[in-house]
């Protein structure tokens, strides 16, 4: 296995290098995907420097808690059930994941502060993804103005699995445009800043296009 020390350093001279092209000094934010690891490697990626840290089970992420004092981010990226949210959402700082009006009322049921939440949206359309379609993304964000719990801090959103470059690059551009369209309907608890896209695969195209969070999980701990 690669020492993350090592795979940190190349990703974070991709990404920069995908900024120099894109010619934009947006600050991007390293999520370390842990899912697939230990907790050993876990606090390897910690001591190269990895600041967020991203889990998509309650049980992978309960666990990491509580071998990990370190200060850092902890990101749910997975789809949340309804019926797990009281086990999991006091316990992250990020969730990638709001999709569903229920979901958005037990966590303002279950919260004992404010959740910052990316509204996850399907832009390519995929039948295995989840997520809101463009238009029901606008829609849903609209409804969420009432919960005083939810901060709904960016969007989400997965690329389809294909190695056309131009089809990911369309998907992630879309992201940025309902970005756009959702920061002009200037709803309070909607500041709307940030945009997670991109993965070990095409995070540098992400980050061309926008991205202030990747989520990397294969490329930088795998
Ligand atoms: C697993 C996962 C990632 C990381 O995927 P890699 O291809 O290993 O980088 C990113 N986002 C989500 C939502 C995931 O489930």
């Amino acid at each position: 296995m690669a020492k993350i020390e090592n795979n940190l350093e190349v990703i974070q001279h991709h990404i920069e290098q995908a900024k120099q092209r894109a010619n934009t000094q947006q600050q991007v934010n390293i999520i370390a995907v842990t899912k697939q690891v230990d907790v050993a490697r876990t606090e390897e990626a910690i001591a190269a420097g990895i600041l967020h840290l991203g889990e998509n089970r309650p049980e992978g992420l309960e666990n990491k808690l509580q071998a990990i004092d370190s200060k850092v981010s902890w990101h749910y990226i997975g789809s949340l059930q309804t019926r797990k949210v009281k086990q999991v959402i006091d316990r992250i700082d990020y969730l990638h994941s709001l999709d569903r009006l229920s979901l958005a009322q037990e966590i303002e049921k279950r919260a004992t502060k404010t959740v910052k939440c990316f509204v996850q949206v399907n832009v390519s359309g995929e039948d295995s993804k989840h997520g809101l379609t463009n238009e029901q993304a606008v829609e849903f964000i609209k409804q969420l103005e009432q919960f005083s719990k939810i901060e709904v801090v960016g969007l989400m959103t997965m690329a389809p699995f294909t190695e056309d470059d131009t089809v990911i690059r369309n998907v992630f551009k879309q992201l940025k445009q309902l970005q756009q369209q959702v920061t002009e309907l200037s709803i309070p608890n909607v500041p709307c800043t940030e945009l997670s896209m991109g993965m070990s695969n095409d995070y540098e195209i992400a980050v061309e296009e926008g991205a202030t969070f990747v989520r990397i999980g294969t490329a930088l701990v795998g």
